[in-house]
């Protein structure tokens, strides 16, 4: 979710909402594309650059050795992505190499691969100075934006693996502030600080067998990318070992020398966020083990992260099913958003500043909201450009969820405050692009979503309701789920007629 602080001051929230939505109407035209049309990028989205022998600024490599990679016995299931990383904390410089080990599961041959890189949104951030495949330097490839297309010199044919190599590295931009009811702050980067390493590697985007390349524009609220399950291995380390500083991140940890090395399976995307003033509780619920990063005088607001987190993790493995990680990192970041990752989320700064103390406030139903993502993101992902309904609605009413497990007697204050608060309007089947502005997006698609799913709930009872989220996630976890999953599964569920409520809801019939 991006859940944007408003410093609780409704009254004046509301205004400025007004304000701000006429605003952005008027920069930047963002109502509905038309049909085929491509979004305008937001006013202060970088620049393409074109990618360059990497040169300035590149920090001299050493010659110590990497951990080697564990050796794989199974055979390949997802895409590996192994990265060595040198972060300079001081001059916000990343140098890495990477391989991506990648198996076409697409059903056909692939003349091409389309990674998303997403640092080349910012000006003189992302150079590229190698690029091979199978050990054979790559001749032709364009770096367009975000979009960087490796033709290859021979089809892959369905079914083989090859193997990308990359050099590369990031001058990491300034996390600019921003106004939070106009445009989403940018995560990724640098503040005074942290230091944010978010979407920060290129990836191979989902192919889609007879439409291609999945990899959306990027937008101003919301979020634009669609990620395959892979297994990463992340080997860090830094420029300067004696002012390391500390770091939360996707993956199970261990150290080895000046490595520290990170592995994650079966995940959407790797973040890490690295700050010399991270302080850290944790907590541990069944196998996994909850982490709250917090900045200094926040630990009363970072318990209470931790503690929700770990309820929410108990509650939901009761409703959904099992926790997919060794970890869960809660972040308290030094920008105003949050966000989802592998194993990890983003809090906003300015929520630990508001706690007040009890479970009713936007930390702990935010807190909880993220948690519930590594249900429905992390594992049953979906289309978070065109059908971000899918994992925002049911991350949303995952709150209640949470709520009716803490304590019932908060779930009208919950509906109350949380959603009917904003008399929320709107199909909830929108793209990201038709959100009209952030408020009206987030009350069609979250907040309409939550009603959706409680009114479908009422119509066909809580047993067959949960019996069908448990299925839904157990049949699509690892996979790209759509709407005809969706509906398909929950029809398996039930008898009852609840074409009414679509209606209500949906402008796409189901
Ligand atoms: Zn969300």
């Amino acid at each position: 979710m991006r859940e944007i602080v408003f410093a609780g001051k409704i009254q004046r929230m509301k205004r400025i909402i007004v304000f701000a939505i006429l605003l952005l109407t008027l920069l930047s035209g963002c109502s509905s594309p038309a049909p085929g049309e491509t979004p305008t990028p937001a006013p202060d989205l970088p620049s393409p650059t074109e990618g360059s022998a990497g040169g300035d600024g590149i920090p001299a490599r050493t010659a110590t050795p990497v951990p080697a990679p564990s050796p794989t016995l199974v055979p390949l299931e997802r895409a590996q992505y192994t990265l060595t990383v040198t972060l300079d904390y001081a001059r916000k410089f990343v140098d890495v190499e990477q391989t991506i080990r990648y198996p076409n599961h697409s059903g056909e041959a692939l003349n091409d691969l389309v990674l998303a890189v997403e640092p080349n949104l910012w000006v003189n951030c992302f150079s590229l100075s190698e690029l091979e495949i199978d050990d054979t330097p790559v001749g032709a490839y364009t770096l367009d934006s975000q979009r960087l297309t490796v033709d290859l010199p021979q089809p892959l044919p369905a079914g083989a693996t090859l193997t990308l190599a990359l050099k590369y590295s990031l001058s990491l931009p300034e996390i600019a502030p921003t106004d939070p009811n106009l445009q989403r702050p940018r995560i990724f980067g640098y503040s005074t600080r942290q230091i944010n390493l978010t979407n920060w590697y290129p990836f191979i985007v989902p192919y889609e067998a007879g439409a291609g390349w999945i990899l959306h524009d990027p937008w101003y609220y919301g979020e634009h990318l669609v990620y395959e399950a892979a297994d990463y291995e992340v080997n860090l380390r830094f420029a300067d070992p004696d002012s390391a500083p500390v770091v939360a991140a996707s993956g199970f940890v261990e150290s080895s020398g000046e490595w520290t090395r990170y592995t994650l399976e079966k995940g959407r995307t790797f973040a890490l966020s690295a700050s010399p003033e991270f302080q850290v509780v944790s907590g541990t619920v069944g196998e996994v083990t909850v982490f709250s990063y917090y900045l200094p005088l926040n630990e009363k607001p970072a318990r209470a992260v931790l503690q929700a987190s770990i309820r929410a993790v108990q509650a939901y493995e009761r409703a959904f099913g099992a926790y997919p990680h060794k970890t869960l990192s809660a972040v308290q970041g030094d920008f105003n958003d949050g966000m989802e990752y592998s194993a990890f989320y983003f809090l906003p700064r300015d929520f630990y500043n508001l706690y007040d103390g009890t479970p009713q406030n936007y930390l702990t139903f935010v807190a909880v909201h993220e948690t519930s993502h590594q249900w429905w993101f992390e594992q049953v992902a979906n289309d978070q450009a065109l059908e971000p309904w899918l994992d925002e609605s049911l991350a949303t009413y995952s709150e209640h969820i949470f709520y009716e497990e803490l304590d019932p007697a908060l779930i009208p204050w919950w509906w109350a405050y949380r959603v009917d608060f904003y008399q929320p309007e709107g199909w909830v089947d929108i793209p990201v692009y038709e959100g009209g502005g952030f408020r009206p997006y987030t009350d069609a698609v979250y907040l309409r979503g939550a009603h959706f799913l409680e009114d479908l709930r009422q119509r066909i009872g809580d047993e067959a309701f949960f019996a069908f989220l448990q299925d839904y996630l157990s049949r699509e976890s690892g996979r790209i789920a759509t709407p005809d999953d969706f509906f398909r599964i929950l029809r398996q569920h039930t008898d009852a007629d609840f074409s009414d409520i679509v209606g209500t809801y949906f402008q796409t019939p189901h």
